[in-house]
């Protein structure tokens, strides 16, 4: 079959935006070179916490709501179509605050939030202590925030990979693309090893890989590795009943008592691995927030790549190659940022109007001009 549309990278990103094209009615080929999964995506928190996460910036909170509410939808999508629990919850948020001057803060932010009409509550110390008791009695307050959610990353990956197929897509894993063609100002195909596969329209979904690839309009350098290490345990009864944010790390708690603990947050260019250093500051993160976690055993630790951007949003759209996409350098956020990255690329690529989010997220900002 010949391809409408190459996907390159068959992460959350790359799969999500293949189901969304198969679904406009696009033969789409995914090209990973890997496995489906095998990086960042497969080892994200899963926090979709757009209020959280945008600090207080008017486009990502917009954009971050907006995902997180489609990721409510696609929840119920697949499973009603695959009987498949993502794990999607509206948990809420809490975050808490050690001294006067993070109590300030987080005033602050609740009120840049409640501005936007984020519903935002102040917790005193026995509030706090009433609703998440295993939280440090040394915080002096708290702000819970009820709208933000979770997921299970690998959950989610497996079933829109799955609705991806059955809408028609086609999965190559182990195809590593080696270059991008272009020619005459639009994109001709794509080189793996000997073989060369023409293509007209592709989009490079490659995370921190993306801007390596030979042959994109951008340095090598647009989009870089940033490592975090994570832990997991598990506690029961669950330890929290929300995401707990605190002394620069997170809890997430699954409704089966795994806790996940993050995360480091490390320029160490595509080294993988965990260090004492990294698992130490995660430990005495998780420790303040929950200090019942010292008595947890460590199930399990692992280290992946956010793909960062040199402005902290990720490059959706259209490049100035005639057919050549991206869709990547989601760093913290590709997980909750997956579902509206879907929608934009399909809108780019029906020619839809293009929204005011979309001009913000257009990679032509770190473009390369044609030489
Ligand atoms: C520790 C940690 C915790 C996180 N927690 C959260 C969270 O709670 N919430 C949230 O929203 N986000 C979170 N993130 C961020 C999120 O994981 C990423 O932003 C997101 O997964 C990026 O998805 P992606 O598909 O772009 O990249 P990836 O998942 O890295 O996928 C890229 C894929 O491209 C493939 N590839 C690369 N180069 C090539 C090539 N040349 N040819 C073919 N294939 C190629 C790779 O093999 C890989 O499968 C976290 C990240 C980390 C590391």
């Amino acid at each position: 079959m010949h391809p409408d549309v190459i996907v390159v990278g068959g992460g959350l990103m790359g799969c999500s935006v293949a189901y969304r094209l198969a679904k406009d009615g696009a033969r789409v080929l995914v090209l990973e070179r890997s496995i489906p999964g095998a990086e960042a995506s497969s080892a994200a928190a899963g926090i979709l916490g757009p209020t959280v996460e945008s600090f207080g910036d008017a486009l990502a909170l917009q954009l971050g709501r907006r995902s997180r509410e489609l990721h409510a939808e696609l929840a119920d999508e697949l499973d009603e179509l695959f009987g498949v629990d993502v794990g999607f919850r509206r948990c809420g948020v809490a975050k808490l605050a050690f001294t006067e001057e993070e109590l300030a803060e987080l005033d602050g932010q609740a009120s840049a939030l409640e501005v936007h009409g984020v519903r935002c509550d102040r917790w005193s110390p026995e509030e706090l202590k009433h609703e998440e008791p295993a939280a440090n009695p040394e915080a002096i307050g708290a702000l819970s925030i009820s709208e933000d959610a979770q997921v299970e990353p690998k959950k989610l990956l497996s079933a829109v990979a799955l609705g991806a197929e059955r809408e028609g897509t086609t999965f190559r894993s182990g195809s590593t693309v080696r270059a991008v063609t272009v020619e005459g100002g639009r994109v001709r195909g794509l080189q793996l090893g000997d073989e060369v596969i023409e293509a007209e329209r592709v989009v490079v979904a490659a995370g921190s890989w993306t801007t390596l690839i030979p042959g994109l309009p951008f340095d090598s350098e647009t989009i870089y590795p940033v490592r975090g290490q994570m832990i997991a345990a598990h506690t029961r009864p669950p330890i929290f009943r929300r995401i707990v944010f605190g002394a620069g790390g997170y809890v997430v708690t699954r409704p089966d008592g795994r806790v996940l603990c993050g995360s480091t947050m490390e320029r160490v260019g595509f080294e993988r691995g965990i260090t004492f250093g990294g698992m130490a500051d995660v430990i005495n993160k998780a420790t303040r927030i929950a200090p019942a976690l010292r008595t947890a055993a460590i199930e399990e630790h692992w280290s992946s790549f956010r793909p960062g951007t040199p402005d902290g949003l990720p490059l959706v759209g259209e490049t100035r190659v005639e057919g050549l996409f991206l869709a990547s350098g989601h760093y913290r956020n590709g997980i909750l940022l997956a579902p509206v990255t879907a929608e934009l690329v399909s809108d780019a690529m029906a020619g839809r109007p293009v929204s005011r989010e979309a001009q913000a997220l257009s990679p032509h900002r770190f473009e390369e001009q044609a030489p």
